[in-house]
């Protein structure tokens, strides 16, 4: 079999043994005759793939009692519009504050503003000079100890990894400090969730959808602190109710079936090879090798401050444009994919999720020194 290394941004490479145990019980899910697909989610074999894939991504991710485990539908960009429809009213201000860091920052502050009282709480989208240097609009991030909340907003939104800018927001804010200490934080973890811990103290919602680093398109994991339930808005529609999935335990309506079943692989795979903790540790060593190679080179480069770049998503431009189209067309035949950056920032980008080893991130890095010999 011919897979080449695929550093696509999302959906993305999963492990090559989840493809293959899928494939083998395709047909015939351990021996009940049918597949996963054809069962009814009420199936007491269902059941037992449902809650699995729950214990263990509770166990991944150390998730405390009192937050609900929910498989949702409508990815990141429907939980845009859910988490003020069931969160905005909570307090009565009808308030609520988000930090823009990027592209998907961005699309949530947009959508949420349909619901609320919204404000920015910092942004990025002005140059800024760090430590002496300069850095471009969506290129750094403002310091958390800087954020502007409001005491009586409903919840704070950040985007802790910008897909697109390539930017990831690793500390989380002080609320206290802030003098915001009752307002709990909601972060869109879809493009790093379980690839680090996540403490869960300050946290008040945490969401992604699977296909970037758990699974296919099609489910949306969400995290949802306890006494968050039961203040949606009276017209947010019932699947979407934080409180009545969690009610129905996920199972409100027809769940994605398959796409928990293979998000439950997942899981299974990351506990099989050191759960969260070795996610993180080979994020940093994938990152690391990549982005140093990026620095030490005369023809690419990244502008993203240093201390803010993302382990899961790495873009870097040619510093001579016009050699874009061979880059991308010699990649590709060397058994490189999707490299293409994203037509915002333009250039290359290299998304390094869990389901990347280490070693297709070196094949990436000949490659980019052989280009550079050649061209540079
Ligand atoms: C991919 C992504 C989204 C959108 O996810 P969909 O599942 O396509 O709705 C939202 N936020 C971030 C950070 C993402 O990377």
């Amino acid at each position: 079999m011919n897979r080449p290394w695929n550093f696509a941004a999302g959906p993305s490479t999963l492990p090559l043994e989840v493809l293959q145990q899928a494939a083998a019980e395709m047909c015939d899910w351990h021996g009940s005759g049918t597949s996963v697909m054809e069962m009814s989610h009420r199936s007491k074999q269902f059941g037992r793939i449902r809650d699995e894939a729950e214990a263990d991504l509770r166990s991944l991710l150390a998730v405390p009692d009192d937050f609900e485990v929910l498989f949702m539908q409508g990815g990141g960009s429907a939980q845009n519009a859910i988490v003020p429809l069931n969160l905005i009213d909570r307090t009565g201000s009808g308030r609520a504050d988000y930090v823009l860091s990027g592209h998907w920052a961005r699309k949530s502050w947009t959508e949420a503003q349909r619901y609320g009282d919204i404000a920015v709480a910092a942004t990025a989208e002005a140059p800024a000079e760090i430590d002496g240097r300069s850095y471009g609009p969506w290129c750094w991030l403002p310091e958390t100890s800087r954020w502007h909340v409001r005491p009586d907003a409903a919840y704070l939104h950040l985007c802790a990894n910008e897909t697109i800018g390539g930017i990831e927001q690793t500390v989380m804010p002080d609320m206290a400090a802030l003098g915001a200490p009752d307002v709990p934080v909601v972060a869109d973890m879809s493009s790093n969730i379980l690839t680090r811990p996540v403490d869960f103290s300050q946290l008040g919602v945490v969401y992604g959808g699977a296909q970037k680093n758990a699974g296919p398109a099609g489910v949306t994991l969400a995290f949802v602190r306890k006494d968050l339930l039961g203040h949606a808005m009276p017209h947010c529609p019932s699947v979407f109710d934080y409180a009545s999935v969690a009610k129905a335990q996920s199972m409100f309506n027809t769940p994605p079936t398959y796409a928990i079943y293979m998000a439950g692989l997942v899981f299974k795979w990351l506990l099989a090879h050191g759960g969260v903790a070795a996610m993180a540790a080979a994020s940093q060593r994938k990152s690391q090798t990549l982005y140093g190679y990026i620095d030490s080179s005369d023809i690419y480069e990244n502008r993203v401050d240093p201390a803010r770049r993302s382990r899961m998503n790495v873009p870097f431009l040619l510093r001579d444009e016009s050699l874009n189209a061979s880059f991308l067309a010699e990649s590709e035949a060397a058994g490189l994919l999707a490299l293409k950056g994203h037509k915002s920032v333009g250039g290359m980008r290299a998304s390094l999720y869990n389901a990347m080893p280490l070693e297709g991130v070196l094949a990436l890095v000949d490659f980019m020194r052989d280009f550079e010999a050649r061209h540079g």
